[in-house]
């Protein structure tokens, strides 16, 4: 009979610690979890989930215009923010109760409020202590802003999805998937915007081709890109906002949205103290078992700064909880995990940019397309779709996968489990195409446009 109250104890009902409480609980484990905002963490209230909901909405300004020229026609289109709003909290409430029973069907307790670590088996919350075998630290990341003059006047994707109105222009500071999503959104709103990043291009560590393809069509659909400059001060006039830049020029702007970043939650919840080492971000360093450097002290998620997903946080989740509580050794594999940024187009890539393919192998075959998807060949819109393949040209395998363009994300997923499985180009190529669609270009790409060695 253990002496603990619990075996497990998670902090934060995010992602990662949902998956890990309901999982342990359902291998028989006497699990807790605490959270102290939100049932199911950044994700479903102030990330993927509204993000991708924010998305859909504003497309469709494209998608009526598209509709004409397919002979639709129809009156004055007009966008109402608040309904919006209203429909995606409605959507959000639903999925946070979908959580809670969730954790109430597995056996899972359920504590409301913020968890701080007493000593390595014990967690006070309220000035109430809960003691536990083992501890699961899955408190996620929070917006990191860097400390300007000003900073008050600015907003992180955290209030952009609960803004009371749009603003007629904005200005989104970033250069990392947050920022190209917004700068799209908003856009996509009738928003005039501007996105400003501090070095020559913007998602550094992608395919270098496919950042410069996407910007090309950012900027063809009117959104303003400022690289190479950032933001020294902010000050407010009246209802608007003036920003010094590091290039001399002051921008004016009605909303400045900071997506810099974001910074694992470990301040002020007793790590250090009970012995829990951190690294110079902040991010819990643990082992290939999720352990920290207190042995029944646990990590998962954005928390530990590695993979900042929420199919990774869920993957760790269930390998931890499977590992645990199930004797099972089910590690996670960090490899050719496919992702996507929700920018407009799409971006979705899996494996390595050709930057890297060519820092790692010797001779690797590129092979590209880029064309005007067929949905768009009857409207006046110019927009290309863009395809690259990379392959090692010793073992024939595809290392690389890159696509800009509608529903890349879709694809993409489609084709990371092939390339899991170490698909090589031949057998892309003897794959029949679903014809016609824009992902059969992925087996159809015949000539190698560069070899490089
Ligand atoms: P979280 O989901 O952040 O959960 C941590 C939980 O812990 C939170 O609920 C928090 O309130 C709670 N908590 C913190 N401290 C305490 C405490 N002391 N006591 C009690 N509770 C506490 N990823 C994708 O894969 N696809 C996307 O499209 C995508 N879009 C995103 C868009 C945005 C705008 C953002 C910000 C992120 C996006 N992400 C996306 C990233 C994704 O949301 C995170 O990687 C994921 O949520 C991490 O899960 P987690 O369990 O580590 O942390
Ligand atoms: P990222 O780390 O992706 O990007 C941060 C950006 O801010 C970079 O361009 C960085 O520039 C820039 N930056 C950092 N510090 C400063 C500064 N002081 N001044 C100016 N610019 C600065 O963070 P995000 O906030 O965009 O997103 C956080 C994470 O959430 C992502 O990395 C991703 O893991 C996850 N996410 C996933 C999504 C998805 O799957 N679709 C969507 C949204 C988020 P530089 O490159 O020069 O360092």
């Amino acid at each position: 009979m253990s002496t603990f109250d619990y075996d497990l104890f998670v902090i934060g009902a995010g992602s990662g610690g949902v998956r890990a409480a309901r999982m342990s609980a359902g291998f028989g484990a006497k699990v807790a979890v605490a959270e102290d905002r939100y049932l199911g963490g950044t994700c479903v209230n102030v990330g993927c989930v509204p993000k991708k909901l924010f998305v859909y909405a504003s497309h469709f300004a494209e998608e009526f215009t598209h509709a004409r020229s397919f002979g639709w026609q129809m009156g004055k289109s007009t966008f109402d923010w608040q309904t919006l709003l209203n429909n995606k909290n409605a959507e959000i409430s639903r999925l946070n109760g979908i959580y809670e029973t969730l954790l109430a069907d597995a056996g899972v307790t359920l504590l409301d409020g913020r968890a701080s670590l007493i000593d390595s088996h014990t967690v006070s919350i309220a000035n109430k202590s809960f003691s536990a075998e083992r501890i699961l630290v899955a408190t996620g990341s929070w917006p990191s802003v860097p400390d300007i003059p000003g900073k008050e006047h600015i907003i992180t994707s955290n209030e952009a999805f609960f803004l009371e109105k749009l603003p007629e222009k904005v200005t989104v500071v970033g250069g990392g998937y947050i920022a190209v999503e917004f700068a799209g959104i908003f856009h996509g709103f009738g928003v005039e915007t501007t996105l400003l990043y501090r070095g020559p291009l913007f998602l550094r560590g992608f395919d270098g081709e496919i950042r410069k393809h996407l910007a090309q069509e950012m900027r063809k659909k009117g959104i303003k890109l400022a690289f190479d400059t950032n933001i020294v001060c902010i000050e407010k006039s009246g209802q608007k906002l003036q920003a010094a830049l590091t290039d001399g020029r002051t921008l004016s702007t009605d909303l400045i949205m900071y997506a810099t970043g974001r910074h694992p939650n470990t301040a002020g919840i007793g790590l250090e103290e009970a012995g829990v080492t951190l690294d110079e971000e902040g991010a819990i360093i643990v082992n290939n078992d999720y352990q920290s450097s207190v042995s029944s002290i646990y990590a998962i998620g954005d928390v530990t700064n590695r993979v900042n997903l929420t199919p990774v946080a869920t993957a760790e989740g269930t390998a931890l909880a499977k590992a645990l509580y199930n004797g099972e050794t089910a590690r996670v594999d960090y490899t050719n995990i496919p992702t996507c940024v929700f920018s407009q187009p799409n971006l979705g890539t899996v494996g390595l940019s050709e930057e890297q393919s060519r820092e790692k192998y010797q001779h690797v075959d590129i092979y590209k397309s880029t064309f005007t998807p067929m949905k768009l060949t009857l409207t006046n819109h110019d927009e290309k779709t863009f395809m690259k393949l990379i392959v090692d040209k010793s073992t024939d395998k595809v290392i690389g996968v890159h696509m800009l363009g509608p529903d890349a994300g879709e694809i993409i997923q489609g084709i990371g489990i092939a390339i899991k499985a170490g698909a090589t180009k031949t057998q892309f190529d003897t794959t029949i195409g679903i014809h016609p669609t824009t992902a059969e270009e992925f087996v159809t790409m015949r000539t190698a446009e560069t070899q490089a060695g």
